[in-house]
């Protein structure tokens, strides 16, 4: 087995931003001359999140709604007691979406359905610069 590593930078608002990478997944597999491989995505940190989504202007208020169930920004979280660093409900939602996908990559490029984008989610309570780490394994 073969593994290629790359990794790019993106800059974030936090609070839920949510930023489709599929543009810089599809050049990296370029870049590589990728035909057949499994690309594992993945973002270093613990208040991020890679994900799929179709990316559209009403579940991007959907996701943050859903989540805000989930773990709401504005309650008191022990981690924030441990640090006090306001962002108990990030760690949160990063722990349940998760901080990688596999996505194959057939005939050169990566297989999405027709509304399906590959996505960052940057859930800290500020501005970040996101490492995203991608391995081709093939
Ligand atoms: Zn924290």
């Amino acid at each position: 087995m073969t593994i290629i590593t790359d990794r790019f930078s993106i800059s974030t608002k936090g609070f839920t931003d949510i930023i489709d990478i599929t543009s810089q997944i599809v050049e990296l597999t370029k870049k590589h001359g990728i035909k057949e491989a499994n690309a594992h995505i993945y973002v270093i940190g613990s208040t991020a999140s890679i994900t799929t989504i179709e990316y559209e202007p009403g579940l991007l208020r959907d996701l943050p709604e859903a989540l805000e169930k989930f773990a709401p920004v504005n309650k008191e979280y022990y981690h924030d007691q441990t640090w006090q660093d306001g962002n108990g409900y990030a760690h949160l939602r990063s722990s349940l979406i998760g901080t990688s996908e596999n996505i194959p990559i057939v005939d050169g490029t990566p297989f999405l359905g027709t509304w399906q984008q590959i996505v960052l989610v940057d859930f800290d309570n500020k501005p970040r610069t996101r490492t995203v780490l991608v391995q081709f394994l093939f």
